[in-house]
């Protein structure tokens, strides 16, 4: 998954602890920000209509509906599985080798 706060992508496997925290700026990951059904348009702005609602959206919650939302521009469901990792290092991850700086 990756922060909204700076853009750190965090590897997660399986389900994300209440309590994590970005290793990198310290914000809760487990924050309806970082979910995949946060929608400030919708109903106390979750897409999920069964979730509780959470009155801070950047604030650690114990939503049982919580995942990992996609970055921008990322299809499909959030990428927990080795397949969508591969597909993304092949998109956006190693440099090609032989183009040094
Ligand atoms: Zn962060």
């Amino acid at each position: 998954m990756w922060c909204r706060a700076c853009g750190e992508e965090i590897p997660v496997h399986g389900r994300v602890p209440f309590r994590e925290r970005c290793p990198k700026c310290d914000a809760p990951l487990h924050a309806c920000l970082n979910c995949r059904f946060h929608d400030p348009g919708a109903y106390n702005q979750c897409r999920e209509n069964r979730a509780e609602r959470q009155v801070d959206k950047q604030r650690e919650n114990r939503c049982e509906y919580f995942e990992p939302a996609a970055r921008p521009g990322e299809t499909g469901p959030a990428g927990t599985g080795a397949k969508d990792r591969q597909a993304f290092e092949a998109l956006f991850g190693k440099p090609p080798a032989g183009e040094g700086v």
